[in-house]
């Protein structure tokens, strides 16, 4: 596959990425080393549930950060906060409401942890997924680093330029675990539902 450099805003270096899991954030992550950019890993999920699909989803990305020799930061799992901030926008569906505000709790801490630890750019790994409205996601982004001065969120389209593809490529060859939902549990009973609405279509005999 072709490989296209990537250059930071105002020709940065090092860029902090969230990352929400490897399949998302693998590609990227190597696209970025390819263009001689320095990413640091941020982990900051605490919409993920149940705990032990958090832990799950984190190792992955722990060991390809190991393997790619990148820094990783494992930062908070409190899930209280998320879940205070998301209360009366449960049954909204993917890419609504609720969504925005799980970027925003999500990407204000990046740009918190960018400010303090000297990071000029950050961006998140989220637009990559065809689940996700991209244009949700950077708006949460820029107003997160509209909080500090010289901070810019790095609105670059991970699916273009074959990122996509390579998002699948490399998921396959590093073996990653591929998560069947966005990760907050009512993306779980979503999931649940419409797998089950799949199965009474494929075997109309099922009442289950
Ligand atoms: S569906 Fe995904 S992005 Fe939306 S609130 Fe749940 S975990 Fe967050």
């Amino acid at each position: 596959m072709e490989k296209n450099k990537l250059v930071l805003p105002n020709k940065e270096k090092k860029v902090l990425l969230h990352c929400c899991c490897a399949p998302c954030s693998g590609g990227i992550i190597e696209s970025l080393l390819e263009s001689s950019i320095d990413p640091t890993v941020l982990f900051y999920n605490p919409n993920i549930h149940p705990e032990k699909e958090y832990e799950i989803r984190k190792a992955e990305i722990v060991r390809f950060a190991k393997k790619m020799n990148i820094p990783f930061v494992d930062s908070d799992y409190d899930q209280d906060i998320w879940f205070k901030r998301v209360k009366g926008l449960e049954l909204e569906p993917e890419r609504g409401k609720r969504c925005r505000v799980c970027f925003d709790i999500r990407l204000e801490r990046a740009a918190l942890f960018a400010m303090e630890h000297g990071f000029k750019i950050f961006t998140s790994n989220f637009g990559i997924s065809r689940w996700k409205d991209r244009h949700q996601v950077n708006k949460s982004g820029i107003r997160a680093a509209s909080r500090y001065p010289d901070l810019v969120y790095w609105t670059y389209n991970w699916r273009q330029q074959n990122g996509s593809q390579r998002m699948y490529e490399t998921t396959k060859h590093e073996q990653f675990y591929r998560q069947k939902y966005c990760g907050c549990i009512y993306s779980l009973r979503d999931a649940d539902l419409r797998s089950s609405k799949e199965r009474k279509i494929s075997d109309p005999a099922s009442k289950s």
